[in-house]
């Protein structure tokens, strides 16, 4: 497979990983331009036809078609390897593209999943209804209970998939113990990692094996383009995805690759901003009379708190919460809300509220939203880059109360959190 050479002529492996968000994976043209080229081309052209037939046979390097390769996209996918510490990565149209493309270039009929069971809705519905289709068995577990995934990987499986913290109830798994769970019984570890992001944790350090991600969500952190990216072993990528993603398409368009690359440089300082400002408001929902409960993995009432301090940098830049009385009560919430808007998408500079029952999880039986304890009245809300005390206000509005006196939410920064 004829793709240039990865080698940047720079230690890109030495540098931390906010420089490594603006310079990894810089492939200049003869311009030598700052900034990352847009080559937005679907084809290559070739000095003569034995060129062609060399590159075709793997022994020239260069690009073929964008469907398996492009400048702008190999530079993306450089980038996300630095951050994530891959050896190889494969970017797609979108997340889900990701998500199947890491289950189904390996996958085969008799081939088994154990995946927890809280997930974005789209995964499940892979797990719930298209791989059975195809004779995959998969067998859901509680992602938080360790002993339920000793129990299902007694049996031989495949993969083991997660998400940590988990979508809507922002639950954590162990990482490191589920890969060792998951590796015992020859199976391997697929995490999406959208809701953490590469800055705050990064699967492969606790021994996950393959990383995916939703880049509309902080990669490009400003609401613009869809894409994704899956992360691995230079032997998975070349001999599973590559084949998977050249033959069937699901490739990232260059364009989409030049404004997650513009994305990826402000990454680091958004997500570690946008969670400190969901920290504060975490805790200011915490005090509001009509929310129940709040579920935030950086307080210390969250029940996995510890362990997501083990595993992740910070709290994150979700937070979900119920309000008592139910649906009324959320879809109130929702409608008096001034500032933040409503929608299910995430990882947005504009903080974005949704009801999950409803939306993003509507689709799953009553009993089983229960069993994941999607409530009428939870709340999903993505914490975004504006004014902590402007959200806070916002809310405070919203639920009922008085507006917080600025004098008192200038003290409560100062107390920090
Ligand atoms: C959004 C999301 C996806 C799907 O990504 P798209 O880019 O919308 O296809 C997958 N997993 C998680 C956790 C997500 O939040």
């Amino acid at each position: 497979m004829a793709r240039p050479g990865k080698n940047r002529g720079k230690g890109t492996n030495e540098w931390r990983p906010r420089t490594q968000m603006v310079h990894a994976g810089i492939e200049r043209s003869q311009f030598g331009e700052t900034s990352e080229a847009l080559f937005l081309t679907s084809g290559y052209v070739y000095d003569a036809p034995e060129q062609a037939e060399a590159r075709f046979k793997g022994e020239n390097p260069g690009y073929i078609y964008s469907r398996f390769g492009n400048p702008t996209v190999s530079m993306f996918e450089q980038r996300m390897c630095a951050l994530e510490g891959a050896e190889a990565a494969w970017a797609t149209a979108t997340g889900m593209a990701a998500v199947n493309a890491a289950l189904m270039c390996q996958l085969k009929s008799g081939d088994r999943v154990v995946a927890a069971r809280a997930l974005f809705g789209s995964n499940r519905y892979i797990l719930d209804e298209i791989l059975p289709r195809f004779g995959i068995k998969v067998t859901l577990v509680e992602g938080t209970d360790l002993g339920h995934w000793s129990r299902a990987l007694k049996q031989r499986a495949q993969i083991a998939f997660l998400e940590t913290p988990s979508n809507p109830r922002l639950e954590i798994v162990d990482l490191a113990a589920v890969a060792e769970i998951a590796h015992k019984a020859g199976a391997q570890v697929i995490v999406d990692n959208v809701f953490a992001t590469p800055v705050l944790q990064r699967p492969l350090e606790f021994g996950a094996d393959v990383v995916v991600y939703s880049a509309t969500k902080h990669l490009d952190g400003q609401g613009r383009v869809l894409g994704g990216v899956v992360l691995g072993s230079k032997e998975f990528c070349d001999t599973k995805v590559m084949p998977f993603i050249r033959h069937t398409g699901p490739s990232l368009s260059p364009f989409n690759a030049w404004v997650l690359l513009k994305g990826l440089e402000t990454l680091d300082l958004r997500v570690r901003a946008a969670s400190d400002t969901a920290a504060t408001v975490a805790d200011f929902l915490a005090e509001q009379p009509g929310v129940t409960r709040v579920l935030y993995p950086g307080r210390t009432d969250h029940p996995q708190h510890a362990l997501a301090m083990d595993q992740m940098e910070a709290g994150g830049t979700l937070i979900s919460f119920d309000v008592a009385d139910g649906k009324d009560a959320a879809f109130d919430l929702l409608r008096r809300l001034n500032l933040i808007v409503i929608s299910n998408n995430l990882g947005d500079s504009k903080s974005l509220i949704t009801h999950p029952a409803t939306t993003t999880h509507q689709r799953l039986a009553v009993e089983e939203r229960a069993h994941l304890g999607i409530g009428d009245g939870l709340l999903r809300l993505s914490i975004g880059l504006e004014d902590g005390e402007d959200l806070k206000e916002d809310l405070g509005q919203a639920l009922g109360g008085r507006k917080p006196k600025r004098r008192a939410a200038l003290q409560g920064r100062k107390r920090g959190r």
